[in-house]
């Protein structure tokens, strides 16, 4: 077992963050999640936390405004952040790119300006394989020491967070962060305590899931003329409680003056066909899909070389199954066809 430490996870009632809740009030750590509810739904703490055997308070205020964030920092005498909070749609970034970098950036730079107030020096950060941009296909599987050159203002929001804590570590020696650059984050809790519920909704799993419930006619697959095997994109999907699992050991890592960066992905290409497949097989239901545009801004694959954080950590991704990962979605879906229901 951990030492036992107090934690603020932000963004601690959207689909990642609340993933993190259950498994960090599992392991025996107090537990504080600040969010603005902008994106999460306040029964997602509650239910992670109990799903974690547990409690979690929730703490309602915006990373963007410092003294709040600085006062729930000191009243929970918090001693590491585990920071989720973002903005997440690429194609919403583009068109409302301000919207992202003040959301993202700006509330991160808030963050860390009421870390360095209240004394708290560990962060980890959920940054994005998006950061890497469109790299060619011989550059595939993607290591962290790939040039980093975002194609989206997604991307920028969070790369240019990485360098605020590179630049923020390197003028303070006793603080130590890492930031985990996540490929396409899947599936859910498997007891179906909580999942994802977005609005709107626009991955391809939560989109082929919400067809078999009848709630979208049909899905659209946004090009089928890349060069990959059946001509639709490539990911790498992570199952969110192997993602969890990085970082609470990415967090028992850290040590003073750390700056660590890491990719959390597979290692395995999934095609948007494989997925469509996966999600006929596991509903049953036949997923009418018609092939449709480009989306802008889609790389056509993008998979990582996830063994810098097995050389180091030990760490590597137990659930690869796809089917699988679409099956656990899937449980929560079908008894939760309202997500939350907020
Ligand atoms: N995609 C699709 N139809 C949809 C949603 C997504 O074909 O309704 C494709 C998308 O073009 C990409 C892949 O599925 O190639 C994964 O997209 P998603 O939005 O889930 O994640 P992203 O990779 O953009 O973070």
């Amino acid at each position: 077992m951990p030492t036992p430490l107090n934690i603020l996870v932000t963004g601690g009632a959207g689909y990642i963050g609340s993933h993190c809740v259950k498994r960090l009030v599992a392991d025996g750590h107090t537990v504080t999640v600040l969010d603005n509810l902008g994106r999460g739904h306040r029964a997602a703490v509650d239910a992670a936390a109990e799903a974690g055997g547990g409690k979690a308070t929730l703490e309602v205020a915006d990373l963007r405004d410092t003294d709040a964030v600085e006062a729930v920092l000191r009243k929970h005498a918090v001693q590491a952040v585990i920071h989720f909070a973002a903005l997440a749609y690429v194609g919403e970034s583009v068109h409302d790119p301000l919207r992202y970098y003040d959301n993202n950036t700006a509330g991160s730079v808030s963050l860390l300006t009421a870390m360095d107030r209240a004394g708290v020096r560990r962060i980890v950060f959920s940054s994005t394989c998006a950061t890497y941009g469109e790299p060619t296909q011989d550059q595939m599987p993607i290591t962290e020491r790939l040039t980093q050159q975002p194609i989206n203002p997604y991307g920028w929001s969070k790369l240019m967070t990485e360098r605020a804590l590179i630049d923020y570590g390197n003028a303070h020696s006793d603080f130590a962060f890492a930031a985990l650059r996540y490929f396409n984050v899947a599936g859910s809790d498997p007891g179906a305590h909580i999942g994802e519920d977005h609005e709107p909704e626009t991955h391809i799993i939560p989109v082929v899931l919400n067809c078999a419930l009848g709630k979208v006619e049909k899905i659209s697959i946004f090009g089928d003329d890349y060069d990959t095997p059946d001509g639709t994109c490539i990911r790498d999907y992570i199952h969110v409680e192997d993602l969890v699992d990085a970082h609470v050991t990415v967090l028992g890592a850290l040590g003073d003056g750390d700056q660590r960066f890491y990719n959390l992905g597979t290692g395995n290409g999934t095609t948007v066909m494989q997925i469509v497949e996966a999600g006929r097989k596991v509903t049953g239901h036949p997923i009418p899909a018609e092939v449709g545009p480009r989306r802008a801004g889609d790389p056509p694959a993008l998979f990582a070389d996830p063994s810098k954080i097995k050389d180091e950590l030990g760490w590597f991704a137990k659930r690869t199954d796809i089917t699988e990962m679409v099956a656990d979605a899937w449980r929560w879906f079908e008894a939760n066809p309202d997500g939350y229901g907020d």
